[in-house]
């Protein structure tokens, strides 16, 4: 079934594009072969490294012909660009995943996580879903467009980059700052969203990332007089910084809806059943009542979180004898705020929610900068819609704001539309172990992500 569709849609797809379809038996191989490639080299942060995945690829873009340049911001932190010219009409396409990954506690793994292990169709790996799968499509893309020779009204920009995991400052920051003429455009395509799969390997929907919220986390640094535990003092830091840290976490911040979440959440509502359609509806016509948010946190904690800059304490230190107050006490707030959210006016507001003197808020630098979500009216939007519904035929398509971040905060801040989209989630399981231990991605779904990849980049930069 899922072929006739998929060969209707390629007919109608590149009909105008007078180019030959893709031999996908191979090129579906040839994906799944780069990505183990890609996960055997180790490019853990804090190391990084990606100077060695640059090279891996650098030397199959030469055997194709593609020319490539490979930029470091720092020694090994190296992030690779190549490009597919079209006749310049059009601004180009940036197709994008990042190179490094996170650390791994390898004892706690169940196989070498550098291993590329490929087991009844899943493959573990450190990568295999963060970031190496959304590397490995986009690379391939790059390579059937030029094999193929496929008329394009834009370049497509293939890019690998460093430091994601970081906050980018060795890798989409610097590149963008540096050498912004190498990954110019006016659309990108990165990680941050994906179709969900159930057990038969059929797609219940996806998700087109459009929108991200941003770390903004603060430290609280709580100071007082320091004395013997058996006598109470007023400034007791600790006291203090536990006062400071639970006034925050119980504080409710105002809920508010951009484009996307209000598309979201109307969207789920056209399809869920009624009382859940209620929910979201309620939420849609503005100041939910308490209750109703939390119904809403019971559907999805992360629903809860979209409509709101989040507050979690993640760390907390102080003390060091049972019988003497420290004269100093800490604690780590995960502020993920909305993405115009503006920390001028945000930090002032929680230090007057603390309401505790001796208790500082120290703000940590900021990686990701505030910026509009992405149009659900552009090419690459209308062509993921297009594309997605070819396929399979009503099938739900949601604009997706991330509670996490990624590269692409970077690029809207910089005026470049970027849109998340990557190989397919199991519904039972969407964290699929990314940042954890036995990390792991399917192959299917991986590879029907690279034909999907390939048809929207087809439908928004090739030649009409
Ligand atoms: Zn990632």
């Amino acid at each position: 079934m899922r072929c006739y569709r998929y060969l209707l849609a390629s007919a109608l797809l590149v009909s105008s594009a007078a180019a030959q379809t893709p031999d996908w038996p191979a090129a579906r191989k040839e994906a799944l072969q780069t990505l183990v490639d890609l996960v055997k080299i180790d490019t853990s942060q804090p190391a990084g490294n990606e100077i060695l995945a640059a090279r891996y690829l650098k030397t199959k873009l030469d055997a194709e012909g593609i020319p490539s340049e490979i930029f470091e911001a720092a020694p090994g932190r190296a992030s690779i660009v190549a490009r597919v010219k079209g006749n310049g009409s059009k601004r180009p396409l940036l197709l994008l995943g990042h190179l490094d990954v996170v650390a791994v506690e390898r004892d706690e793994w169940s196989f070498d996580p550098f291993g590329g292990v490929v087991k009844d169709g899943i493959i573990y790996a450190r990568g295999a879903g963060d970031d190496k799968g959304v590397v490995a499509g986009s690379f391939q893309t790059l390579l059937l467009l030029q094999r193929l020779k496929v008329p394009l009204d834009r370049d497509v920009i293939f890019l690998g980059v460093a430091d994601e995991e970081a906050g980018g400052l060795r890798g989409i920051s610097y590149m963008l700052d540096k050498h912004r003429d190498a990954i110019d455009a006016e659309l990108a395509i990165n990680e941050g969203g994906s179709g969900v799969f159930n057990r038969d390997f059929e797609h219940i929907r996806f998700e087109i990332q459009t929108a991200e919220k941003t770390p903004r986390r603060i430290d609280l640094k709580a100071k007082g007089t320091s004395g013997h535990g058996s006598v109470p003092l007023p400034d007791n830091p600790v006291a203090s910084l536990a006062r400071a840290v639970a006034r925050l976490s119980e504080y409710e911040t105002p809920v508010h809806l951009n484009d996307t979440t209000r598309e979201y959440f109307r969207r789920l509502a056209e399809r869920a059943p009624p009382e859940e359609a209620a929910i979201y509806n309620a939420v849609l016509a503005g100041n939910p009542s308490p209750e109703t948010q939390q119904k809403l946190r019971e559907i999805s904690p992360v629903f809860y979180s979209m409509i709101r800059t989040s507050i979690v304490p993640t760390i907390m230190k102080g003390g060091y004898l049972k019988n003497v107050i420290p004269s100093e006490a800490e604690a780590t707030i995960d502020i993920r705020a909305l993405p115009f959210e503006d920390p001028e006016e945000l930090f002032p507001r929680l230090k007057r929610i603390m309401n505790e003197p001796n208790v500082d808020l120290v703000p940590h630098p900021v990686t990701r900068p505030a910026h509009s979500p992405a149009s659900l009216k552009s090419d690459v939007f209308l062509a993921f819609e297009k594309v997605l519904n070819m396929r399979d035929p009503g099938i739900l398509i949601l604009p997706r704001m991330s509670t996490g971040a990624t590269d692409s905060a970077q690029l809207r801040a910089a005026g470049i539309a970027s849109y998340g989209f990557g190989p397919g989630r199991a519904v039972w399981d969407l964290a699929g172990g990314i940042h954890g231990k036995d990390e792991y991605l399917y192959v299917k779904p991986f590879q029907d992500y690279v034909e999907i990849l390939y048809d929207v980049v087809i439908e928004v930069a090739g030649t009409k």
